[in-house]
């Protein structure tokens, strides 16, 4: 593999992700949600910051950016619909585009819900998805701006990546994720193993993220909104997939 990927733990539960490309050189930061633990992982690696991608504008993923566009003058790409709230941006991207990264290509996904602005990037050669708060491991973002709608078609456009996709998400809440799944799906197998593996791997301090797209599919009950198993666990046999996600995303926040 050419192109590698680096989970950075920063703040108290929040991860950033590097992506380094052998063969260009360059050396791409998903999110920045402060400056200190990336300089000293790009520091560690003797990798030149050159790129950084925003996926949304809140505080926990931008706040890190002017201290590292300072230091190493990288390249900033973020949402066109979202510039007048994200740092100053070198390129301003929309849902739909193809970045040219050193001649890497990074697919923009529109990921709204969270945010209204909130952008997922995807890149085939790494077959990685950086998605903020949108798709997260065993979860989905909040709805603060968005509608659930919104977050469905985000969760269903992430869902049709290749199986194998790592799902390079921005917060380390996997436990309490799990604990909420297992209220929704009870007698999901699959679930419970990674409910226990979930759990052990907190004990030792091991990051649960990234995630295999394929074992999302099979656990995470947001993306699962749609089964018709769900909507029978939940007690909706025959309501649409939209009012199924609403009701668990709804669940969950009272959880
Ligand atoms: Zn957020
Ligand atoms: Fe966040």
């Amino acid at each position: 593999m050419t192109l590698e990927i680096e989970t950075v733990p920063c703040l108290a539960d929040n991860y950033a992700f590097l992506l380094h490309d052998r063969k260009s050189g360059a050396t791409a930061l998903f999110d920045a949600p402060e400056a200190w633990p990336i300089q000293r992982e790009l520091e560690r690696r003797n990798w030149q910051l050159t790129h950084i991608f925003i996926t949304h504008h809140h505080g926990d993923h931008i706040d890190g950016v002017a201290e590292l566009v300072a230091a190493y003058h990288p390249e900033v790409i973020g949402a066109a619909r979202d510039a007048h709230r994200l740092p100053p941006l070198d390129t301003a991207v929309e849902p739909g585009d193809t970045y040219d990264m050193w001649g890497r290509e990074v697919q923009v996904f529109d990921a709204a819900g969270h945010t209204t602005g909130h952008v997922a990037y995807y890149v085939p050669k790494a077959g990685a998805v950086f998605t903020g708060d949108s798709l997260m491991a065993l979860g989905c973002g909040r709805l603060f701006e968005g509608t659930a709608a919104q977050m469905w078609a985000t969760l269903s456009r992430l869902a049709a990546l290749p199986d194998d996709t790592l799902v390079c998400s921005g917060h380390e809440y996997t436990a309490a994720n799990a604990r909420f799944a297992r209220t929704i799906e009870p007698d999901n197998a699959a679930l419970a193993e990674r409910a226990r593996r979930t759990e052990q791997a907190r004990a030792i301090g091991t990051p649960n993220v990234p995630s295999a797209l394929a074992e999302e599919k099979a656990t995470n009950p947001f993306l699962r909104a749609g089964l018709d198993e769900v909507k029978r666990a939940v007690g909706m046999d025959g309501a649409s997939d939209v009012e199924v996600f609403a009701h668990i995303r709804a669940a969950k926040d009272r959880f």
